[in-house]
This record gives structure tokens, C-alpha cells and sequence, in this order.
């Protein structure tokens, strides 16, 4: 597939997990990608040799999306290498999962900041360059359990309820200049993020997702191109669930 030839993406936390498949496949399909991390810098470099080992330009930036002043910054750096930015994948995100009666304020803050604010404020960055360029694709990571909730989850179940909403509420306030916007709400995929659940919750929630097995990095980063890509070019503030049925 080489739908994506010359575009240009920003991937935020695409040194592992779901960011970096995505930004593997995004540069499969032929975009050039810059991946942003906040603190595994070695993570980061391997992603970039094997994009940069596919052919395409791949640069590493360093910054918290939580801070909008670093958000910023990632984006001017990715337009001052490369131009101009086309596609632009929410995905840093964090947990910090405790019961309510237990969740401290910090770890609720953390969580939102991260995930919410975070993605607000790279679609924030994001947006002028795209209006005025008059085209532009938004792919922002939610989670199933921002639709249907989950014990244990309330500041991460809350911000991806959020990100739903920010993704409706910009996907309505950019499309007259040709600006999509959607996500994506993976179910169980196995990443660093959900390698220490105890075995026996792990087997339990696989015998409730239909299809039986786990998701993948790949399945999401699927998903995202597809709706990156001209293939989605009708689709705007849509929600694509990823999770092997588990929240049918
Ligand atoms: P992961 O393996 O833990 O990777 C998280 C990525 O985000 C890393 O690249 C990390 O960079 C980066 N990151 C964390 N905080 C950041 C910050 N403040 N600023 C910039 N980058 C930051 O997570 P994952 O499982 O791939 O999850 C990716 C996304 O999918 C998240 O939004 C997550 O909520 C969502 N999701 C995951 C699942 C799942 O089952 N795994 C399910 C639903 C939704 P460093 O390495 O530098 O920390």
C-alpha cells in the first residue's frame, strides 16, 4: 500500500507499543513520520532506524504533550524538517489505575493531563497549519472504556470519554477547511501498558472478547491508515472500535 506517498505525519508516543506501529505503518504506506516520545529516547531511535531502513525521512522529537508549550514545539520542529504536517495520531497516553475510593489527585490529574490535555494540545498546534493549508487528516486514540466504562479506570475511563468528545467537537469545527478528525477505541491490546495484569483477569477478559484472542499493535495501526488515508475520505468525527468484539 502506498496511499499515504508524500504525506507527512506526527505520531506522539510512537516509541512503543500502539505509537510505534502506527508510525511503522504509516511510513509503510509512504509517509514520512515524526515520532515523539517523553522519556525512553532509546526506544525512539530504534523505531526511527527502521523507518528510516524503509526509505522514508523519520525524526525523533523529545517532548511532553501534556505541557502545550512542548506540544508546540513538536510540531514546529516536525514542519521546520519537513514543510508541512498531513496527518497528525494522538497516541501518548498513560494509566494510572486505582479503585475511586483510592485514587489519589495526582494520579487523576497525571491521567488527564496526559491523555486529554495532551491530545488537545497537539490537535491545538495542529489545527492552524491544517486550516490553512485547507486539508489535513486527525487520528486520536480513545478506548473502549471511554464508551463503556471500566472499575478501576475512572481518570483513564474519563479522559478517553473526553477524547471522544474533543475528536466530535473538532472534527464539526474544522471540516469546512477539509480537516478530519476521528478515532480510535482499541479493546485489549497486548503493549507494555496491560503486560502486568495477573494471569487469571488476563484469562477471563479474553474469554469475554468474541473473536478469543488479544488485539496487536498492528490492528490498531490498521486502523488509523485507514482512516489517515483518502480511503476515509468521507468519514469525519467517527469513533472505530478495535477490540474483537469485546464491547459489542
Ligand atoms: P505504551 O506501550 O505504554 O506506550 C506509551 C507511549 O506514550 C510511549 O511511546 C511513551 O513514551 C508515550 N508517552 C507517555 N507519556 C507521554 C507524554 N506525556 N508525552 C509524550 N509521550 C508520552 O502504551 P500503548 O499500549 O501503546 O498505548 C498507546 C495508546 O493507546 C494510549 O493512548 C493508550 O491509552 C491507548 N490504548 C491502549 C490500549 C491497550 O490495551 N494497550 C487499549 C486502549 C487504548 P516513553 O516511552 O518515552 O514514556
Amino acid at each position: 500500500m502506498d496511499s499515504l506517498v508524500g504525506k507527512i505525519a506526527i505520531v506522539t508516543g510512537g516509541s512503543r507499543g500502539i505509537g510505534a506501529a502506527v508510525a511503522r505503518k504509516l511510513a509503510a504506506a509512504g509517509a514520512d513520520v515524526a515520532i515523539n516520545y517523553v522519556s525512553g529516547a532509546d526506544a525512539a531511535a530504534a523505531v526511527q532506524a527502521e523507518i528510516e531502513a524503509m526509505g522514508r525521512r523519520c525524526l525523533v522529537i523529545a517532548g511532553d504533550v501534556s505541557v502545550a508549550a512542548e506540544a508546540k514545539s513538536l510540531v514546529d520542529q516536525a514542519i521546520a524538517a519537513f514543510g508541512r504536517v498531513d496527518i497528525l495520531v494522538n497516541n501518548a497516553g498513560v494509566t494510572r489505575d486505582n479503585l475511586i475510593m483510592r485514587m489519589s489527585e495526582e494520579d487523576w490529574d497525571k491521567v488527564i493531563a496526559v491523555n486529554l490535555k495532551g491530545t488537545f494540545n497537539c490537535l491545538q498546534a495542529v489545527s492552524r497549519p491544517m486550516l490553512k493549508q485547507r486539508s489535513g487528516t486527525i487520528v486520536n486514540m480513545a478506548s473502549v472504556v471511554g464508551i463503556g466504562g471500566n472499575p478501576g479506570q475512572a481518570n483513564y475511563a474519563a479522559s478517553k470519554a473526553g477524547v471522544i468528545g474533543l475528536t466530535k467537537t473538532a472534527a464539526k469545527e474544522l471540516a469546512s477547511r477539509g480537516v478530519r478528525v476521528n478515532a480510535v477505541a482499541p479493546g485489549f491490546i497486548e503493549t507494555d501498558m496491560t503486560k502486568d495484569l495477573n494471569n487469571e483477569y488476563a484469562e477471563k477478559l479474553r474469554q469475554a472478547i468474541p473473536l478469543g484472542v488479544f488485539g496487536q499493535a498492528d490492528n490498531i495501526a490498521d486502523a488509523v491508515v485507514f482512516l489517515a488515508s483518502e480511503a476515509a475520505s468521507y468519514i469525519t468525527g467517527e469513533v472505530i472500535k478495535v477490540d474483537g468484539g469485546l464491547f459489542i
